[in-house]
């Protein structure tokens, strides 16, 4: 049920590539019991009952991420979002405040802005971008930071070890979304984070055919997050066939996170030089203000970068339009390559 029993192959003197293969799919939403001491028996485990309770398939999965991660605990969840969910209703309460980078993926910008509100959690936005800005704005109600890095959309990325040492000097929790970079990559634990969270939905299974989120980190912090997020508050369990497939993508995740990052710079080095591009965003570009963070917390870029035409607004549409082999839609991760206007979206968004 937890990450402390591993499986074989898992163990952490093992390399990333090694512990990432090697699973048998458990379908059921209940478990039968031959006796009542047997009942007995599960239930002083912590009630491992029923699916939502515990799935072999997806503890291996979680017992995988941890492994990867280099992180005591792992509980996966239905989605990214769902994750995110379950992390903000199990550790933050009414009268709570939760500090964020000033961009997120656009629905946990909305989570933070339009829902945590409703249930009487403040959202201070900031640019963490210089992790002094953290210092004016926490109060006694301040219970964590949270960020993206590498940030959805841009692909830049944020300091870690410098952000989450100023947040612990003023007793708040560190959240990190590390879905850009996947733990081949990147392991913001390591740097200082308390938890880890990432959509599987993308780098990590990685074939674009099903969604997931993980959270990752201390055993208890986890364990609290199993028991009331997921168990009680949300429900929202992955399935065993999804978990499956997970494990089954995360065999190739180092190796397809290779070919992203050398294919990712191609591209950045080639926006670069074009005349008709005005910026481009991609941290592992030596020419990048942040390209001694990102290779510092990094062991190589993602797949992804963002990049600005001269042309502005309308040559952008165009651009997409003329398009011959990328394909116009959301999501990353997968073996496609994917393109979207984040400016398009938020105009649709407002209306
Ligand atoms: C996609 C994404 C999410 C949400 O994940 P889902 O699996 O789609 O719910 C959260 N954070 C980032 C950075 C993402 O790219």
């Amino acid at each position: 049920m937890t990450a402390s029993k591993r499986e074989a192959g898992d163990e952490p003197e093992h390399g990333f590539s090694t512990r990432a293969v090697s699973h048998p799919v458990y379908t059921t939403s209940t478990y039968v019991f031959g006796s009542v001491a047997e009942l007995d028996a599960a239930a002083a485990l912590g009630g491992k009952l029923y699916a939502r309770e515990f799935n072999p398939t997806t503890a291996l999965l979680e017992s995988r991420l941890a492994s990867l991660e280099g992180a005591e605990n792992a509980v996966v969840l239905a989605s990214g979002m769902a994750a995110f969910g379950a992390l903000v209703l199990s550790l933050l309460s009414q009268d709570d405040e939760i500090i964020v980078h000033r961009t997120l993926y656009s629905n946990t910008t909305t989570m933070t802005e339009q829902g945590l509100p409703r249930f009487g959690i403040k959202t201070v936005a900031v640019d963490l971008s210089d992790p002094t800005n953290l210092d004016g704005v926490f109060t006694s109600r301040t219970k964590a930071v949270y960020f993206e890095t590498p940030i959805n959309p841009t692909g830049d990325v944020l300091d870690i070890a410098a952000i989450a040492s100023r947040a612990h000097q003023a007793g708040l929790l560190v959240f990190v979304d590390r879905t850009f970079a996947s733990p081949a990559l990147q392991r913001p634990l390591q740097c200082g984070a308390d938890i880890v969270l990432h959509s599987l939905t993308k780098y990590v299974s990685g074939h674009g055919d099903l969604l997931g989120g993980a959270l990752l980190g201390r055993m208890e912090l986890i364990e609290k997050i199993r028991d009331r997020g997921l168990r009680y508050i949300t429900g929202a369990v992955l399935s065993p066939m999804a978990s499956s497939l997970i494990l089954r993508g995360i065999k190739t995740l180092p190796l397809r996170m290779e070919r992203h990052g050398s294919n990712a710079l191609a591209i950045a080095r080639m926006l670069d030089g074009h005349a008709a591009v005005k910026w481009v965003n991609y941290p592992f570009l030596p020419s990048h203000p942040r390209h001694a963070i990102a290779k510092r917390q990094m062991s190589g870029g993602s797949g992804m970068l963002s990049f600005g035409l001269r042309g502005g607004f309308e040559a952008a549409r165009q651009f997409l339009d003329n398009l011959k082999l990328i394909t116009l839609a959301v999501s990353l991760g997968d073996a496609e390559t994917l393109v979207m206007h984040p400016a398009s979206l938020a105009l649709q968004l407002l209306f």
